[in-house]
């Protein structure tokens, strides 16, 4: 018997939504819509040969799909085999070995509401891996240099970094830094008056231009917008993987207000206490807190039906009505529509 059937690589995984699907492109950190029949006909694929499959349908339905095939095929989505069992689907667990992946410290260097350096300590201490520092008010070198001597002997991967831009900070101080210490990225400089700024950034090599964000516009405590959009999505098998079981915007991530206060993520209501008097390691170990890791979006109205279901990052609190689990904000993408709010 014939036994050519078109499979997908393993890293290439189709996501079927409301009224299109998609292929994540797991290795090349892309993806491509397809029609919800394509969808079909990729699954009817992977068990039935083409030959059988060809009897199913008309002479120019075939056609149609044979054309879809050789196009995947092409873009290097799948291929024919006759072995299709030497080719499983992708393994979906997920590990990260450690409590927190990452965090979110607002800070008012004019008005400090807590001692920031231990909190850096914590979560430092915990291994956490991205840590991002928003501050406020005023803020110099020398509120900066003593968290960059923290982490240099530490494994944290990046520290994403938020300065409120000032006549006199010493911008040249930083830049140096950053050229030393590579694991301050981005760093974004936010109402920045100097336009002859971002020259001087754009002027010199890649090495800053591609970490140094400059923007005019004003930050304020509580308010940064993380609303989902395209350009923030995330496409690789860390990441899908997680989703399979996680809410990737909140799984492991501890979030400590400009007040001190620790949540879930710093626009979230329920606070877990001040970062004066609770460790944060006591605070990832309680249930209540974990809680929310756990709402992925296949359990969540709307987003289950979505086709960016796993490669969207949301912060949203979680809400439950009638015993049906909603995102608090609305993110502006219609899965029914497949339209963007403005
Ligand atoms: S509907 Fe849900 S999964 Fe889709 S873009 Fe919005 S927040 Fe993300």
């Amino acid at each position: 018997m014939d036994r050519n059937y078109f499979v997908l690589f393993a890293c290439c995984i189709p996501v079927k939504g409301h009224g299109r699907a998609v292929i994540y492109d797991l290795q090349r950190h892309g993806y491509e819509y397809i029609p919800l029949l394509v969808y079909d006909l990729i699954q009817e694929c992977r068990y039935t040969p083409l030959s059988v499959l060809e009897k199913r349908y008309t002479p120019a339905e075939w056609a149609g799909a044979l054309s879809f095939i050789h196009y995947l095929a092409d873009a290097e989505y799948g291929f024919i085999t006759d072995t299709p069992e030497d080719f499983p689907d992708m393994p979906m667990q997920w590990h990260f070995p450690g409590p927190v992946i990452n965090s979110v410290i607002e800070y008012d260097g004019s008005q400090p509401a807590f001692n920031l350096q231990p909190v850096i300590r914590q979560l430092l201490d915990l291994h956490c891996h991205d840590i991002q520092l928003r501050l406020f008010g005023h803020c110099t070198m020398e509120l900066l240099n003593p968290v960059f001597e923290q982490i240099r002997e530490s494994t944290l991967y990046t520290l994403d970094l938020l300065v409120p831009w000032s006549p006199g900070f010493d911008t040249a101080a930083l830049f140096s830094r950053m050229q030393k210490e590579h694991r301050l990225i981005p760093v974004t400089l936010y109402n920045c008056r100097d336009a002859s700024l971002a020259a001087v950034v754009n002027e010199t090599d890649d090495f800053l231009k591609t970490r140094v964000n400059i923007t005019k516009e004003l930050f304020r405590p509580g308010t940064i917008n993380e609303k989902p959009r395209q350009e923030l999505f995330v496409i690789n098998t860390e990441f899908f993987t997680e989703a399979q079981q996680h809410n990737t915007g909140l799984n492991r991530k501890i979030c400590v207000d400009v007040n001190g206060y620790i949540r879930n993520h710093i626009q979230h209501k329920t606070d877990f206490g001040h970062v004066s008097q609770q460790q944060l390691k006591s605070v990832l170990d309680m249930p209540a807190f974990q809680q929310k890791w756990f709402y992925k979006n296949d359990q969540i109205e709307k987003c289950n039906t979505c086709e960016y279901r796993y490669m969207c990052m949301d912060t949203s609190d979680i809400v439950i009505r009638k015993g049906k689990v909603y995102k608090k904000k609305d993110c502006g993408y219609d899965p029914l529509t497949q339209q963007w709010a403005d």
